[in-house]
């Protein structure tokens, strides 16, 4: 395993952000993570994980270890269990169990990143959220090398969250999923049900490979291609509201919502876009002009002027519409 010093991370992160790690290393196996937690240990420097870089913004420098995950492999138990390794492309894994006939995923195609990266802010698309289908997460607590198994319940998931948030320490080295034997067809997802009905398909007939094709030809349409507008998806999650805060909003704006039992979910986006915020950008960040939750930047640039970019748009909102706007990916 070869470490490099003084690491531009310019290509492995999705905003293409110029910033540079002290150390980085990428690792193909358990044991050679076991090598670069060792490392650390004697330099007495941070560790960093990182996958396919699709849900970070360095903020600067980073002055530690980061380590690129390459660990591969499947492992079918029996019909509905499957263990992935943490390193797999999450996308390959959705096509993958398709073709298995494993299904329940197909909501979740074409979301970049790794299948170890999936836990951590329980990604979600259309409806569905990859917590629905996770049975135990595998990981190395790298403060003292051991291993520990978290089952669904230890993750604590929530909307775009899980305890691996807060317990950094934890390398995820597998996913355990239980997927369904019969196609399990959900559609009811505003946007994805007036895809399919202004499409010429048959709604009571979908499979779930027509799912899939919807779900990637939907989102190639409407998101921004992050190899040329470089972003990380939805920059500011989606607002989840209690009643008062949410009748609050409702006075100064009519929005569209999501109600579940004891809240509103209120698309950050549509606040965005009334707030003026579309298409609007400084010199090399932007709001895209394709959607409104999504920030895209020109490349090589400084991470700080995303975060000061981001920082300008919670304020404006705020004092639009009183609330407060939370940044999904996680700052480094
Ligand atoms: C165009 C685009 C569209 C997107 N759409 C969606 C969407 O619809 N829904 C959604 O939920 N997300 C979406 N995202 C965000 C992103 O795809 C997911 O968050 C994805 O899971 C990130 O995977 P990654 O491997 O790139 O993680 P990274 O960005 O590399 O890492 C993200 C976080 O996970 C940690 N991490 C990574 N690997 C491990 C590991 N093995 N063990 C422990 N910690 C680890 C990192 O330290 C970091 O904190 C989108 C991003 C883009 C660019």
């Amino acid at each position: 395993m070869k470490i490099e010093e003084n690491y531009s991370i310019k290509d492995i992160n999705s905003l293409r952000i110029n910033q540079f790690a002290k150390y980085f290393c990428s690792i193909e196996t358990v044991e050679q993570l076991q090598e670069a937690i060792e490392f650390s240990k004697i330099k007495k420097i941070p560790l960093l994980f990182i996958g396919e870089g699709s849900n970070v913004v360095f903020t600067s420098d980073y002055d530690g270890l980061i380590i690129r995950n390459n660990i591969f492999g499947k492992i079918e138990h029996d019909k509905r269990i499957v263990e992935i390794s943490s390193g797999e492309n999450w996308h390959n894994f959705v096509k993958w169990s398709l073709s298995k006939e494993r299904y329940g995923l197909e909501n979740l195609a074409l979301i970049p990143g790794t299948v170890g990266a999936s836990p951590i802010q329980n990604i979600g698309a259309y409806g569905k959220e990859v917590s629905a289908f996770i049975k135990e997460v595998k990981t190395i607590n790298t403060l003292t090398a051991e291993e520990r198994l978290f089952s669904k319940e230890d993750c604590e998931f929530g909307y775009r969250s899980s305890l691996f948030q807060n317990k950094k320490e934890y390398f995820i080295t597998s996913v355990v999923f239980g997927t369904n034997t019969d196609p399990d067809i959900d559609i009811s997802y505003d946007s994805l049900l007036k895809f399919f009905r202004a499409s010429s398909m048959e709604i009571e007939t979908l499979t779930p490979k027509d799912v899939f094709d919807g779900v990637s030809s939907l989102r190639s349409t409407i998101l921004p291609d992050h190899n040329k507008e470089f972003n990380v998806g939805s920059f500011f999650k989606n607002l989840v509201l209690g009643e008062e805060d949410f009748k609050k909003l409702t006075k100064i704006i009519n929005v569209p919502y999501y109600q579940t039992n004891s809240s509103y979910k209120v698309s950050s986006g549509y606040l965005l876009e009334k707030g003026g915020w579309k298409g609007k950008g400084v010199k090399n960040v932007r709001i895209s002009e394709k959607h409104a939750s999504v920030l895209t930047t020109s490349g090589s640039l400084d991470g700080k002027e995303v975060v000061r970019f981001a920082n300008s748009i919670i304020d404006d909102i705020y004092s639009k519409f009183r609330v407060k706007l939370e940044i999904e990916p996680t700052l480094i």
